[in-house]
């Protein structure tokens, strides 16, 4: 799909959830894409950008800032502790918050270098014992936890199972974000950013559909 046909289905699902197109960020997740296909996008005028990796990141897009300008870069992959210095340098937002040892660390090093980028709590709405993301019933204990540090958290985000129906993760984040007067809700990707843009998403992540399919090889 095209980046303005995304952009469209985009604000007509605002439209019918009688949003503000401007309220949902589209996040185009340029992982593991070639980079004649991010330039492609970079040329159509897009600067917001998800990368999993802080590895990946650093390496494609200081040479894509000094060509193309400021661009907003969100991490949306598993953070370590070890890479956060870095992660915090390059990117203005992080969406995978999830554990005490990590908001810690981040704390600590926002004094040090002075920022800090926007902060989103992951949670494993799904309790899969293979996903990264604080459970359901931690969410509102952390949330606190992290306040306390002087985080700046903006919301929460989560990927549902691969095999349930997304809407029901999405409204519980919705809910848990709800209770605890966050307003950021990072959830949608290329197959179901519609029906969470209907349940309030404030940052879509969409991949594959902007840049076709990804190969791993
Ligand atoms: C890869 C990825 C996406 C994008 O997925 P698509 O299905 O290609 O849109 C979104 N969020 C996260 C966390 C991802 O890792």
């Amino acid at each position: 799909m095209s980046l303005e046909a995304i952009r469209d289905l985009i604000s007509k699902s605002c439209q019918k959830a009688g949003r503000a197109t401007d309220d949902v960020t589209l996040i185009a997740v340029s992982k593991v894409q070639p980079n004649e296909r991010v330039a492609a996008i970079l040329d159509q005028g897009h600067r917001i950008f998800g990368e999993n990796k802080v590895q990946e990141a650093a390496g494609k897009w200081p040479a894509f800032r000094e060509t193309y300008g400021k661009v907003d870069l969100h991490l949306i992959g598993p953070l370590q502790t070890n890479k956060a210095r870095q992660a915090m340098e390059l990117a203005q937002a992080i969406h995978t918050l999830d554990r005490p040892k990590l908001a810690n660390t981040i704390a600590r090093l926002a004094q040090e270098i002075g920022q800090c980028p926007d902060l989103f709590i992951q949670v494993n709405t799904g309790e899969e014992p293979q996903k990264a993301g604080c459970l359901p019933a931690d969410a509102d204990g952390f949330i606190q936890e992290a306040r306390a540090l002087d985080l700046p958290i903006k919301g929460l985000m989560c990927i549902p199972p691969a095999d349930e129906e997304p809407s029901l993760h999405f409204a519980l984040l919705g809910k848990i974000a709800a209770r605890n007067g966050l307003s950021g809700l990072s959830m949608g990707m290329s197959s179901d950013f519609e029906s969470a843009i209907a349940l309030g998403a404030t940052h879509v992540r969409v991949g594959s559909a902007i840049f076709g399919d990804r190969s791993y090889e």
